[in-house]
C-alpha cells in the first residue's frame, strides 16, 4: 500500500494530460481549510462561508484574510483569533 505522498505524485503524473483548469479544482477541494475562533466573543470563522458582510469571499482561507479585518462579532483583529479544533 502506497503512502499517500507517493499515491498523490502517481496520480499527478496519471492526469498531466488533463487541462490545467481539472487539475487546479482537484487540489482545491484536497485542500482542508481551517476555522478560526475569535479568543474574546467566541465568533467562529468558517472559511467555507467567509464574512460576506466585510467583503470576504466565500472560500478565503483565514490567513488570507487581509490583517486589517475585525472581527464582525467584537470588532478584535485578527490577533486575537486561534485556530479551532472540533471535537470530533
Ligand atoms: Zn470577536
Amino acid at each position: 500500500m502506497p503512502n499517500e505522498a507517493e499515491n498523490f505524485s502517481a496520480r499527478a503524473a496519471n492526469i498531466r494530460k488533463v487541462p490545467v483548469v481539472i487539475k487546479e479544482r482537484t487540489l482545491k477541494k484536497e485542500r482542508i481549510m481551517d476555522k478560526y475562533i475569535c479568543t474574546v466573543c467566541g465568533y467562529i470563522y468558517n472559511p467555507e462561508v467567509g464574512d460576506p458582510e466585510s467583503g470576504i469571499e466565500a472560500g478565503t482561507p483565514f490567513e488570507e484574510i487581509p490583517d486589517d479585518w475585525v472581527c464582525p462579532l467584537c470588532g478584535v483583529g485578527k490577533d486575537e483569533f486561534e485556530k479551532y479544533e472540533e471535537a470530533s
